[in-house]
């Protein structure tokens, strides 16, 4: 990889490039930043993991066979 002094990212918000020295950085501007604390304030990033139902399924699929096939 080259190295070319200043990483560059794009603010996820508004795609803007961003200089990872920028004081804001991932983010171009404290307004995008502010948008992207919205995000997770509003669950938009939460993603629904029903832990104990999963393992119920689990034990219940576990298969019994001591067949000699
Ligand atoms: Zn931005």
């Amino acid at each position: 990889m080259p190295r070319k002094g200043n990483l560059k990212l794009r603010c996820p918000i508004c795609k803007k490039v961003v200089k990872s020295a920028d004081p804001e950085f991932p983010f171009c501007s404290d307004r995008c930043r502010t948008i992207d604390l919205g995000k997770w304030a509003s669950g938009a990033y939460v993603i629904p993991s029903p832990v104990a139902d999963a393992e119920e399924q689990i034990r219940e699929s576990m298969p019994e066979d001591e067949n000699d096939s």
